[in-house]
């Protein structure tokens, strides 16, 4: 596996790739959740570049851009065995040298939820997306439906921005007992370790009721009701939305039930797509 610090040691290396060449971004503190997209990433890709940024764009002020978790070596030895060709380690210096005059925001589709809930963090995640888009020039790049908005925000500003990238939504890897992988998941105490499943669990709840009721209120009422069974959980929004706007879900299309919860200091996140069927 090839290491570039730089963007022009970046560009050097894929400028004689063997085409298509596939891009995971991460921010390192690898797990299985990102190491399935570099499985998708070398099953449809010659060549899979993975980029480890810690961004500080995407991170409000009194988040945890400080203590989130960092280690290099042992995300570059997990890298290499998956068989990444090429790992772009860039500084911050290196990534945004001359402050930060230029970003790209999306608008719509960050409206609500995670949008919402983080004023700026989409406009850190577009911008930097933006930037390792053209760094890395990828021909694909995988992303996890555990991130769905994000997911949505940058298929909006690939097209918008006639991007020549195809980006690939890869399922959430989940463990035994269901809670999704997540970096984040390791700020868990005991306590609340045992307590978080409930947060996948709610989406089943909500999936029971709309292939029940077909009603997205009804839904959003049953992954409250979920909830609430667990005290060390404070929700911050379960919902029914349309995959690509987050807007309300469309008659006939798939509806997307999402859930964002903090217990302690932790926030997390989960989500499940549901095909209905044309029932709402
Ligand atoms: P992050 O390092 O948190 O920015 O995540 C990098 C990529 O890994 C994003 O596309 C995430 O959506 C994806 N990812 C994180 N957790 C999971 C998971 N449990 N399953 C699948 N993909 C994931």
């Amino acid at each position: 596996m090839k290491i570039a610090r730089t963007i022009a040691e970046m560009r050097d290396l894929t400028a004689n790739s063997s085409r298509p060449l596939g891009f995971v971004a991460t921010m390192g503190a690898l797990h299985d959740g990102h190491l399935s997209l570099v499985r998708a990433a070398r099953e449809q890709c010659h060549e899979v570049v993975m980029s480890i940024f810690v961004n500080p764009l995407q991170f409000g002020p009194s988040e945890d851009f400080d203590r989130y978790p960092r280690d290099e070596e042992r995300d570059l030895k997990l890298a290499e065995r998956e068989g990444v060709d090429i790992a772009f380690v860039p500084s911050v210096d290196e990534m945004y040298p001359g402050g930060r005059a230029t970003s790209v925001s999306v608008s719509g589709v960050t409206d609500r939820y995670e949008g919402a809930s983080r004023p700026g963090h989409f406009d850190g995640v577009a911008t930097v997306v933006a930037k390792l888009f053209g760094i890395v020039g990828p021909d694909l790049a995988f992303f996890g439906q555990k991130d769905a908005q994000q997911v949505a925000v940058v298929r909006r500003m690939v097209t918008d921005l006639s991007i020549p990238v195809e980006v690939v939504g890869c399922p959430t890897i989940r463990e035994p007992d269901g809670l999704a992988v997540s970096s984040r998941n390791a700020y868990l105490d005991d306590a609340e370790r045992k307590a978080a499943p409930v947060i996948h669990r709610c989406l089943g709840a909500g999936r029971a009721s709309l292939e029940d009721l077909g009603e997205p209120a009804a839904a959003e009422s049953a992954m409250l009701e979920a909830l609430r069974g667990e005290p060390l959980v404070r929700v911050e929004y379960a919902a029914a939305v349309d995959p690509a706007s987050f807007g309300p879900p469309v008659p006939g299309g798939q509806v997307l039930l999402i859930v964002a919860a903090t217990l302690g200091r932790t926030r997390l996140i989960d989500n499940l797509p549901i095909d209905v069927g044309g029932q709402i």
